[in-house]
């Protein structure tokens, strides 16, 4: 392939604009705040779920309570009943008296159980509104952690996206000013040796690959017309001769 010298060097011009662009597009995609917001969002979704299980926790707790208030609602009935009965005489009969007895010390008994558990519901509700409190500050702080990273992000990428936006425009306007098949064949070779199709011959060494140029092929490209494309014969990508080649 030939190709003016000038378009050439040009060439060089462009492959720093699409290195740069492609520099700015990785930094777009490896940013700090990307990974920070991911694992905001993570521990959110974490909180919502443990939030939700403590609430559920804690309407299971509170009809468990009511279901044994009302136990103790009953009892405590019966014994007033009971001990009325006892203290208006309403019963003479002396085994039933004594069975009367016996039915309030079980129910004594029975209601002292049921306050006890009252307790340790009353206890165990404490412990998952407490839980649930610092679920809930937990939330406010990652939410508010979240939307700080969300704006460093949205910061970051305004600014990778103006720069990126000037160098597309010089890209298209030099592009357009390139010969055609030199253009395609800069982009063939960029797509399949990671952003670089073309890369100066500086001092005998292909800056592409970075390898020294062998003797014969240095003495062939002196002699080489300056409008061949010249290609490196380790990586095929176009070398551009200028005055540090050491030709
Ligand atoms: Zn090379």
């Amino acid at each position: 392939m030939n190709a003016a010298p000038e378009a050439q060097l040009r060439l060089l011009d462009l492959q720093e604009i699409d290195t740069a662009l492609d520099r700015l597009a990785h930094r777009r995609r490896t940013l700090p705040e990307l990974a920070e917001i991911e694992r905001h969002e993570a521990r959110l979704a974490e909180l919502r779920d443990l939030v939700v299980g403590a609430e559920t926790e804690l309407a299971d707790a509170d009809r468990e309570q009511r279901k044994v208030e009302n136990d103790v609602d009953v009892v405590t009935t019966r014994m007033a009943r009971d001990q009325q009965r006892l203290d208006t005489g309403a019963v003479s009969h002396a085994k039933e008296l004594e069975s009367l007895r016996h039915e309030l010390d079980s129910l004594a008994k029975r209601q002292g159980d049921l306050e006890e558990v009252v307790l340790e519901h009353m206890e165990r509700r404490e412990e998952i509104e407490t839980r649930l409190r610092g679920l809930r500050t937990e939330q406010e702080s990652v939410a508010t952690s979240l939307d700080a990273a969300v704006a460093a992000r949205d910061e970051s990428f305004a600014g990778i996206d103006a720069d990126a936006a000037g160098r597309t425009t010089d890209r298209a306007k030099l592009a357009g000013e390139l010969p055609e098949d030199l253009l395609a064949l800069y982009e063939k070779i960029r797509a399949s040796a990671g952003g670089q199709g073309a890369a100066p011959l500086h001092r005998g060494q292909c800056m592409g690959c970075r390898l020294p140029l062998p003797p014969t092929e240095m003495s062939r490209f002196r002699t080489a017309p300056a409008d061949e494309v010249l290609r490196c014969e380790e990586c095929r990508r176009i070398l551009v001769r200028t005055p540090e080649s050491g030709l």
